[in-house]
């Protein structure tokens, strides 16, 4: 039996369809090359902008053809838009068989039974259940030989009044020390070199059971065989001291943070409910700066929150300009269904967050192509993940993409590159040995 995945969203959801891999080959199915040749089909949806929403009934059109041409095919929803939409998605979808989210995806073996014996197996849950760490002792199946994402936690308990996550991942639960150790354990013999910490506020790791993120990435780097340590999605308000001085003394923690500011405005960022006004926000820039002082950054920005003005816009732009971000991941603000935001006066109109987004992303350019020129001539240490034609890729500490000349034999080591031409989303250099 052949199965195929096809994800929508963040990390998170790449790393649950690594996850939901390992489920069906440890049920002995194989990957199927393209969804045509499956005999099950899963979308792993994504509902945090309108955009996801509807790519979904697009690809369900798709996969019913399948069906047609193999009535014993199934197609299967899981992810944040089958949690939130829930009922409402098996009504509007009849050709779905199976439905699930992240609550549960350790239940996918006896919902294939059920449908597989006829029934809709359907199980969208309003809490996830006491088992649901069951879904650790399956391994996950990547196409990363050397770098692996693990997830360290689920859910969230910041209310930030634009975002569903809290509603379709629920409130945060700290996957235990021992769990995320074995898991990394495991992938270093597997030859893994890189480990991608996750979660909704990974930063948040341990407030539920009485553990800190520092002490986390401490014992990660303690597993022997760990060269680098990355973590997604820090939040500000979670950033302690305490954690800056681990990652400033910890040598495998990478020199790149990706810490969300979502909006420059402290008016806005009070109605985001995000906790931290923008003077808070580049303190703890500064505070990461001064520990560590070749740290880069990524951040989160959304556009056209409600009633932002043009003068609120521009302490966004100001944001950007003192920190100067090696990545920004902008977005026009999506009212989403279930978040406060959405029945919030002063939605601002379309081609005014068009227009705004053409000047981020117009600065941005500038401040990306500025940071590029600065790598000219350095000397970097790149993790090769990847081989073709002759050339090598990986990526720097700081998180850029690096192309150089070289044999294979370099895969899934650390070597020393000059950069000898940087590009604005990538760089190409030589092996220096
Ligand atoms: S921190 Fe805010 S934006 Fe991030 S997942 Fe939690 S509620 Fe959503």
């Amino acid at each position: 039996m052949k199965y195929y995945i096809k994800t929508f969203g963040c990390q998170m959801n790449f790393n649950d369809s690594e996850r939901l891999g390992g489920i069906l080959q440890s049920m002995g199915y194989e990957p199927a090359q393209s969804y045509e040749d499956a005999d099950l089909i899963l979308l792993n949806t994504c509902t945090i902008r309108e955009k996801p929403d509807q790519k979904v009934y697009s690809h369900l059109g798709e996969y019913k053809k399948v069906k047609e041409k193999n009535p014993r095919a199934l197609i299967g929803v899981c992810g944040c838009l089958a949690q939130r939409m829930g009922q409402e998605l098996v009504q509007k979808a009849p050709m779905v068989d199976i439905m699930f989210s992240s609550f549960n995806m350790h239940q996918l073996p006896e919902l294939i039974q059920q449908a597989q014996a006829g029934y809709r197996a359907t199980a969208i849950l309003e809490e996830p259940p006491q088992d649901e760490d069951k879904l650790w002792d399956y391994p996950t199946v990547r196409d990363n030989q050397f770098c692996a994402y693990v997830t360290v936690m689920k859910g969230c308990d910041k209310n930030c009044t634009y975002c569903v996550v809290p509603k379709t991942r629920g409130r945060q639960r700290s996957r235990s020390l021992e769990s995320i150790l074995s898991e990394v354990e495991s992938l270093v013999k597997d030859g893994v070199k890189e480990v991608h910490l996750l979660g909704q506020n990974v930063t948040a790791w341990g407030q539920d059971i009485g553990m800190s993120f520092a002490e986390l990435i401490y014992r990660v780097a303690q597993v022997d065989g760990v060269e680098r340590i990355r973590f997604t999605t820090g939040h500000p308000k979670d950033l302690t001291e305490e954690m800056v001085r681990a990652m400033a003394e910890i040598p495998q923690v990478c020199e790149h943070i990706h810490l969300p500011v979502q909006a420059g405005s402290n008016r806005v960022l009070k109605l985001m409910d995000r906790g931290y006004t923008k003077e808070e926000y580049l303190e703890k820039i500064q505070m990461l700066r001064e520990y560590i002082p070749n740290m880069t950054f990524s951040t989160d920005i959304i556009v056209g929150f409600p009633t932002e003005t043009e003068e609120d816009f521009e302490h966004t732009l100001d944001v950007l300009k003192r920190v100067e971000f090696e990545q920004v991941f902008s977005f026009k603000y999506s009212p989403r269904p279930d978040t406060p935001a959405y029945s919030m006066e002063g939605q601002v109109p379309d081609e005014v967050k068009t227009e705004r987004m053409r000047r981020l992303l117009e600065l941005q350019k500038s401040i990306i192509s500025k940071k590029a020129r600065l790598y000219q001539g350095t000397v970097q240490e790149v993790l090769f993940e990847s081989y073709q034609e002759g050339k090598l890729l990986g990526r720097t500490r700081t998180n850029r993409w690096v192309s150089v000349e070289g044999g294979e034999e370099l895969l899934g080591k650390l070597v020393r590159v000059k950069i000898t031409k940087p590009h604005l989303y990538s760089m190409e250099g030589e092996l220096i040995f």
